[in-house]
């Protein structure tokens, strides 16, 4: 047997905590960050006696994510209790849903690994509440417990395992983010822990049933999850080459190692006793109450790449980069409205931002300086205050600590030289230390004046307005 015989196949299990204010089942706050158990109530504490009411913006906000992935809506819902014990599940439940869950049968649209539009099926989208978090010696006193996190709302949405490698994984699971954040449902902040993925992974012959899956649970950054997969895949073709059999069980995937390490056997439906939940009633929902939430679903990126392609005047290629991501898409829509250069503004999210985040290894939503800060920056272009060469460190500062451009420039001495006589005075010097490239240029080699007005910026540290160079040079060299 050949390793290229073998297909790996793959189902995500993604968790988005959703950006309501309020918890799922009491008042307290959703804020992340906040020192341990100060958004904590008897709900989420499970005191006895104590007793939930569910959040309506819940269920709004998982309906949106639905309609948004291309699911139908149940409109006979309800809560069930899915029971086990762990140390930060202080009811020793967890308020899920199990046979109705909110959203079924969706779909999202992905590209394959030979670049065709592929439909990755969603079974379907259950709304739940997060467990606590066990902080184990941060305090230097063995494992505590913190609370804020308890009851704070999330939607599973579980793929069907259509996904063929972990390209594609990678693929599902950007798009899935991208489409969460338009419809603002949740922030998917991955570094806070708002969007993790349980990664199952098997692997058959093309046309054989599927075989055994493992499952990698909570990863929160997409290339762990590549690796993950990609040594899982090789792990299992492995064991099968040997003869051995995959054992169904949860894995743990170690970065550092990048291996993966046997956690515990995989519970199965009957082990969590499902039954539903008694404290809480049936979730009903209306035709209207249905259509109305599709009705003001906001502008998702295909209809925005349309409109940047046919009313901006935006390539195919810039608008499907910049629409991948929704806070780069508010970015360009607010910048290019405050500049009134949209093309100006596409340029500088296409190339140097891109560039910086991808250095940088951040996410767009880690960008700290505003639309206003970017379009200003292109003004002072656009107006002759600064060159090019200069805009690029004023971006680089803008990402180390954003303020007004303006306020950098002046700070930093970069404001533009166009003053004709200080321009004058450095092409007169630069002609007189070069005299050779004089004569180059005279005996027809283009090439020289672009070294001349490169020497005249690297005088001025960049500062000479740029236009006013090449045509002062130009002037003295026809002399
Ligand atoms: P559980 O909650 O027990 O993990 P679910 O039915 O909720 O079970 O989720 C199963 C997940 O595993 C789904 O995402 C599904 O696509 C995926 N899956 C099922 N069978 C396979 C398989 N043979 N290989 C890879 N993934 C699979
Ligand atoms: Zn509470
Ligand atoms: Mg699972």
């Amino acid at each position: 047997m050949e390793k290229d015989d073998y297909e790996v196949v793959i189902g995500l299990e993604v968790h988005a905590e959703l950006s309501t204010k309020t918890k799922i089942f009491c008042s307290c706050k959703t804020e992340f960050g906040a020192d341990p158990n100060t958004h904590i109530c008897p709900v989420c504490m499970a005191l006895p006696g104590a007793l939930p009411v569910l959040n309506e913006k819940v269920v709004e906000y998982a309906v949106k994510a639905g309609l948004a992935t291309n699911c139908s809506i149940e409109k006979n819902s309800k809560n069930d209790r899915k029971n086990y014990f762990y140390p930060d599940l202080p009811k020793s439940y967890q308020i899920s849903q199990y046979d109705k869950p909110l959203c079924n049968n969706g779909y999202i649209e992905i590209e394959d690994d030979n670049g065709n539009t592929k439909k990755v099926r969603i079974l379907r989208i259950h709304i739940e509440e997060d467990a606590g978090k066990l902080n184990h010696n941060e305090f230097g006193v063995g494992s505590l417990v913190d609370l804020n996190r308890s009851g704070v709302p999330l939607i599973e949405i579980v793929s069907e395992p259509d996904i063929r490698s972990e390209a594609e994984a990678d693929r599902y699971l950007k798009k899935l983010k991208s489409i969460l954040q338009y419809v603002e449902v949740s922030d998917c902040k991955m570094q806070e822990g708002s969007f993790r993925a349980d990664v199952n992974v098997s692997v058959h012959k093309k046309g054989e049933p599927l075989g055994t899956r493992t499952e990698m649970k909570n990863m929160n950054s997409f290339k762990s999850i590549s690796r993950a997969i990609e040594y899982e895949k090789n792990r299992q073709i492995e064991e099968l080459e040997k003869g051995n059999s995959i054992i169904q069980e949860t894995l743990r995937w170690d970065d550092l190692e990048g291996k993966t390490f046997s956690m515990r056997n995989k519970e199965e439906a009957e082990d969590y006793r499902y039954f539903p939940e008694p404290d809480l009633v049936a979730i009903k929902l209306s035709e209207e109450y249905i259509e109305n939430i599709r009705k003001d679903l906001p502008e998702m990126p295909e209809s925005r790449r349309d409109r940047y392609i046919n009313k901006l005047g935006l390539s195919e290629k810039d608008s499907k980069n910049i629409t991948s991501s929704k806070f780069l898409s508010d970015l360009f829509e607010k910048a290019g409205e405050i500049s009134g250069n949209y093309k100006a503004v596409c340029n500088w999210i296409n190339s140097d931002i891109a560039r910086i985040l991808n250095e940088k290894e951040i996410d767009p939503e880690q960008i700290k300086f505003s639309a206003e800060n970017l379009a200003d920056l292109i003004k002072l272009i656009d107006n002759g205050t600064i060159s090019t060469s200069i805009a690029k460190k004023v971006l680089d500062e803008l990402f180390e600590n954003p303020r007004k451009p303006e306020e950098i420039i002046k700070e930093k001495g970069w404001i533009q030289i166009s003053d004709e006589s200080q321009i004058k005075e450095v092409v007169k010097k630069v002609l007189e230390e070069n005299e050779q490239s004089v004569q180059d240029y005279k005996a027809g080699k283009d090439r020289a004046l672009g070294y001349l007005v490169g020497q005249a910026m690297k005088q001025t540290k960049g500062k000479a307005n740029p236009k006013m160079l090449n045509e002062m040079f130009l002037e003295e060299l026809k002399k």
